[in-house]
């Protein structure tokens, strides 16, 4: 039987931290480097890599490993701290669709985000979500979303079939960034309007389909 492979997104697609990950990147900032102002930093769709990337450059210190490190400790202490206030939320429908997806024999689930895997866990973790997935992308060593998609689908190959193809694997996401790493490996691209992005803004970018929310996952 033909595996199917549904791969989520996890920031507003998923659920929402109710700015749990901007206090806590902006804290780690703050106690690592000094660096008070952050504003117009673009966070949505993009991996944690190039993100910190970013910062680092932001607070003039070196972008090598033990600088990310060190922000990145401190980023995952405080996300910690910062979900235990209980201000995030699992998105509409997301417990139905995974419910439903586990049900179909041939259907594989995975992430693939932005996040690192660090990061990723805290957050499944927080919500009780880690359990539904068998697969992980992760955006600790990528700069750019697309080429989680290429890491995805060479994982998929080792782990699910050798002659996996992308046709075979579905991205859901809520961003431009999603749907265009979506059809980066030719994966049908579903987008959520969740994250902040207008249904306009992800029909211009391709994707296949749009949703308000995980609640209208198609029949
Ligand atoms: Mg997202």
């Amino acid at each position: 039987m033909r595996a199917r492979v549904y791969l989520f997104d996890i920031d507003g697609t998923l659920l929402q931290t109710g700015g749990a990950g901007w206090r806590a990147l902006t804290g780690a900032m703050r106690e690592q480097f000094g660096v008070q102002e952050l504003a117009g930093i673009e966070l949505r769709g993009r991996t944690d890599y190039a993100i910190v990337g970013d910062l680092l450059r932001i607070a003039r210190v070196p972008t090598g490993p033990q600088s990310r490190q060190r922000l990145l400790k401190s980023y995952h202490e405080r996300l910690c701290a910062e979900l235990q206030k209980g201000v995030g939320a699992v998105l509409p429908g997301v417990w139905e669709v995974l419910d439903r997806l586990c049900s179909e024999p041939q259907a594989v689930l995975g992430v693939l985000t932005g996040n690192g895997l660090q990061g990723a866990e805290i957050k499944l973790r927080h919500f009780g979500l880690q359990e539904r997935f068998s697969i992980g992308v992760y955006g600790d060593r990528h700069e750019h979303r697309t080429d989680l998609a290429r890491d995805a689908l060479g994982i998929l190959r080792q782990q699910v079939g050798a002659d996996l193809e992308g046709g075979h694997v579905c991205i859901i996401g809520d961003t431009p960034s999603d749907v265009e790493c979506a059809l980066a490996i030719e994966a049908r691209a579903v987008a959520v309007t969740t994250g902040g992005f207008a249904g306009e803004e992800l029909v211009a970018a391709g994707a296949h389909l749009v949703l308000n929310n995980l609640t209208e996952w198609p029949r």
